[in-house]
C-alpha cells in the first residue's frame, strides 16, 4: 500500500516558519568546540549538540513541527508512527504536549531503551516483526480503523522543515562556515539541512554521512534514482537503517547535497568514545556517524575549512554503550 498523499514538498521559508513555530518549544542546544579534533584533523569543528535535545535526538523537532498543525479533528484522533526509536520518543512528547493520543509502531528488535521512552512519554506502543511484517501496511490499518493521522519519520514536508531548525540554529550561530556533515537514514534531516542552508543563504557545502552498509542514499545519489537496499542487520547505526530515501527528501538531497559519504561501524566506535574522553558527551552510534567519517571517506577532504557537524543524538543502552567505551 502506498502512503497517503503527501502535502506539497517543503520549501526554505518552510524551516523559517518551523524555526518560529518551535521557539521556547525546543531546546535551543549548545555548539560546542573541541582543539583535540581541530588539530587532529586541522581543521574547526562546530558541534551541535542535539544529544542534548528533548527526548535526546533533533527528532522532537520534526515531530513537534508537524503535530502542532494538526486540525482539531486529527488532534482528536491523534498520530500514529513507525520508528525503531527516536521518532517514537519525539512523537509520543510531541503528542502529550498537545494531548493528543499516540500510537507507536516499533519493531520487536528495537532497542528496550528507546521502547520504554515512548511507553514512558505515554505513547501506546506496538511492535512487529521487521522481517517477516509490512510495517507501511500495517500502519495504514490502524490508521485506518482509528482514524488516527500518519507521521511517518522522514519522508514528510513538515517533518523535514522542523529537522532542518537545527542547521538553522548553527548557522545562524556561526558564521562562515565551509560545510556542514549531517547523518541520513530516511533523509529528513539531510534535506531539512539543505533547506536551512538555502533560508540562510549560506554558501555552505553540505555532506551526507551513511553507514558503510546501509548506503544506500550513496547509491541512489550515483544512480540517479532512488535505490532501495535490502533490510541492513549489521550496522550498530540504528537510527539510520533506512533502506530508502523517499521522492520528497531524494529531490532535495539530489539537487542540493554535496556528496554522500560512508563511515563504517569501528569508525563510529571511535567517534563515540572521542565524544564521551574528549568532550563528556554520551553519543548514540547514528549520533556519532556525520564525525565518524571525518579523516577516514574519501574525497571529503576538510583540512583548512570551518565545518559545522550535527551530533544527532544520544540515545543508547547504557550496557551497549558501556561495551563501546570498553572496547
Ligand atoms: C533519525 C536519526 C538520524 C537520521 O535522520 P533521518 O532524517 O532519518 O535521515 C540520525 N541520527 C539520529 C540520532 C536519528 O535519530
Amino acid at each position: 500500500m502506498d502512503l497517503p498523499l503527501a502535502p506539497a514538498p517543503p520549501a526554505p521559508h518552510d524551516v523559517l516558519q518551523a524555526a518560529s513555530r518551535l521557539k521556547g518549544l525546543v531546546h535551543r542546544t549548545p555548539v560546542l568546540r573541541s582543539s583535540t579534533a581541530d588539530e587532529l584533523h586541522n581543521a574547526q569543528f562546530f558541534f551541535k549538540c542535539e544529544n542534548l535535545q528533548r527526548t535526546g535526538s533533533f527528532k522532537f523537532r520534526g515531530a513537534f513541527n508537524t503535530l502542532a498543525q494538526f486540525t482539531d479533528e486529527q488532534r482528536e484522533r491523534g498520530v500514529i508512527t513507525f520508528s525503531a526509536g527516536n521518532h517514537a520518543q519525539a512523537i509520543a512528547l510531541a503528542a502529550r504536549l498537545l494531548d493528543m493520543p499516540a500510537l507507536v509502531l516499533m519493531p520487536n528488535t528495537a532497542l528496550a531503551s528507546k521502547m520504554a521512552a515512548a511507553r514512558d512519554y505515554g505513547a501506546q506502543v506496538l511492535t512487529y516483526d521487521p522481517l517477516s511484517e509490512d510495517r507501511q501496511a500495517i500502519c495504514q490499518r490502524l490508521a485506518l480503523e482509528r482514524g488516527m493521522t500518519l507521521v511517518p519519520p522522514a519522508e514528510h514536508a513538515q517533518v523535514i522543515a522542523g529537522q532542518g531548525t537545527a542547521a538553522l540554529e548553527l548557522l545562524e550561530e556561526v558564521p562562515r562556515l565551509d560545510c556542514l556533515l549531517v547523518a541520513v537514514g530516511g533523509g529528513g534531516l539531510l534535506a531539512g539541512t539543505l533547506l536551512a542552508v538555502q533560508a540562510a543563504k549560506a554558501a555552505c557545502r553540505v555532506y551526507g554521512v551513511e553507514p558503510q552498509s546501509a548506503n544506500d542514499a550513496q547509491q541512489s545519489l550515483r544512480a540517479g534514482h532512488i535505490v532501495q537496499i535490502p533490510l541492513p542487520r549489521s550496522t550498530i547505526a540504528d537510527g539510520a537503517q533506512a533502506q530508502a530515501l523517499g521522492p520528497q527528501t531524494f529531490s532535495i538531497i539530489r539537487a542540493e547535497a554535496e556528496d554522500i559519504v560512508t563511515a563504517s561501524d569501528p569508525d563510529m566506535v571511535q567517534a563515540i568514545r572521542f565524544f564521551a574522553e574528549r568532550m563528556k558527551l554520551v553519543i548514540e552510534p547514528t549520533g556519532a556517524l556525520a564525525y565518524a567519517a571525518v579523516g577516514k571517506a574519501p574525497g571529503l577532504d576538510l583540512r583548512g575549512l570551518r565545518v559545522g557537524v550535527i551530533l544527532s543524538g544520544g540515545n543508547v543502552d547504557l550496557p551497549r554503550y558501556a561495551r563501546f567505551l570498553a572496547d
